[in-house]
């Protein structure tokens, strides 16, 4: 064989490894055959890599089985290093320590007080996360690094905020780099919503689905947009951000500084305010709780939020002309009360044509789906491969 035959054998050899190990971290864990599947390589060269993957240690296998046959499946091993996804709300932040085979090793929730700080609550999820790494018994330089997810969206550009008004004291400021100042390794900032949809995409109800919509219904209501299989962002991270809608043009004003924004007619302020006078101070969890409960008040409230964010959305699929709608959040977690009402909105509001059906779906992930698409956006961003040589 001539040296450049070998050289570009090589190349190839290295192209095709890397399209293993980015489809062993997109989707966790992959039989031999799914791989074939998700990287159009052959069953032979497969096989090789895997094996010479494996016994490099980046990489493990255990059999498993696939419609009642024998498979092995192929996940990143867990010495390949630590992944955190880490996603602050209006009320609190949430940590989840993972291994680059999205196993979960440790979960934190901190509450934190209303218009948190910037500076503070960076400094709480550091010190938090160095807690957490305590207790897995990992040191902070095991870290490979951390996907932090804000309630607004993010310009791809800059990793800055896009909007102002939304979250006071964390605009116009360098989020990652503070984070990964204190941390010692690499931060990226992404919008909530977005990592929603990226978790429906690779594990959940829009897995193998080429268009769709998830909707993020919480204390505020944000939507992400998958293309042709990938997230949609928009030039500046605003795609999909449907909380700032106009739906109401004699409405309240915005903190956006628009007036009658989705969020302010079906945001948490705007839900406790019509049960106060007969049901005192209930938080935000209470009314999603009752109306999962059974309460007719509550179940009144969620209802109307389902069926008017289902308004917004049918207009945002009629748009894109997607056939798949996957909604999750806390206030989807009401159950029925929510979902029915914000199914038949949609379906009023939206003409797919004669060949097409509307599918909507509440998300089937465990609660905090935002979490699980941050690791997958850690993982597949962090250079994995590189990482584990240098450190091998
Ligand atoms: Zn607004």
């Amino acid at each position: 064989m001539s040296r450049s035959a070998a050289g570009s054998q090589s190349a190839l050899r290295e192209a095709n490894t890397a399209k293993i190990v980015d489809a062993v971290k997109r989707f966790g864990g992959l039989t031999q055959v799914e791989l074939a599947e998700a990287t159009a390589l052959s069953a032979a060269t497969i096989s090789a890599i895997v094996k010479e993957l494996s016994l490099t240690g980046l990489v493990e296998t255990r059999p498993t089985s696939r419609s009642g046959r024998r498979a092995q499946l192929v996940t990143m091993a867990r010495r390949s290093g630590l992944v955190i996804a880490a996603h602050v709300t209006a009320r609190a932040i949430r940590v989840r320590i993972a291994d680059t085979a999205q196993e979960i090793l440790e979960e934190r929730r901190l509450p934190l007080p209303p218009d948190h700080p910037m500076d503070t609550v960076l400094d709480r999820t550091a010190v938090l996360i160095f807690e957490m790494l305590q207790m897995i018994g990992s040191e902070p330089d095991e870290l490979l690094g951390v996907c932090l997810t804000i309630p607004a969206p993010i310009d791809p550009a800059t990793g800055m905020i896009t909007f102002s008004g939304l979250m006071p004291g964390w605009e116009d400021a360098p989020i990652a780099p503070i984070l990964s100042q204190r941390l010692g390794c690499p931060v990226i900032v992404e919008n909530d919503a977005n990592m929603a949809a990226l978790a429906e995409a690779t594990l959940g109800a829009a897995r193998g689905v080429a268009d769709s919509i998830t909707v993020l219904a919480s204390d505020g209501t944000g939507a992400g947009i998958v293309i042709d299989s990938r997230l949609h962002r928009g030039a500046d991270g605003t795609a999909g951000e449907i909380g700032h809608i106009q739906i109401d043009p004699q409405g309240q004003i915005c903190r956006c500084g628009l007036r009658g924004c989705l969020d302010t007619v079906v945001g948490a302020n705007a839900l406790l305010a019509p049960l106060r006078s007969h049901y005192g101070n209930l938080t935000f969890r209470d009314v999603v709780s009752q109306a999962a409960a059974g309460d007719q008040g509550c179940r009144r409230v969620v209802a109307d939020a389902g069926s008017t964010i289902g308004r917004v959305v049918a207009g945002l699929a009629q748009g894109i002309g997607t056939g798949l709608i996957v909604v999750g959040g806390e206030l989807a977690q009401a159950g029925d009360a929510f979902f029915d009402a914000f199914s038949t909105a949609v379906r009023e509001h939206v003409n797919t044509g004669r060949h097409r059906e509307m599918v909507i779906m509440q998300s089937t992930l465990p609660p905090d789906s935002v979490l699980a698409g941050a690791l997958v956006e850690i993982i597949q961003t962090t250079d994995v491969l590189q990482r584990f040589e240098e450190r091998t």
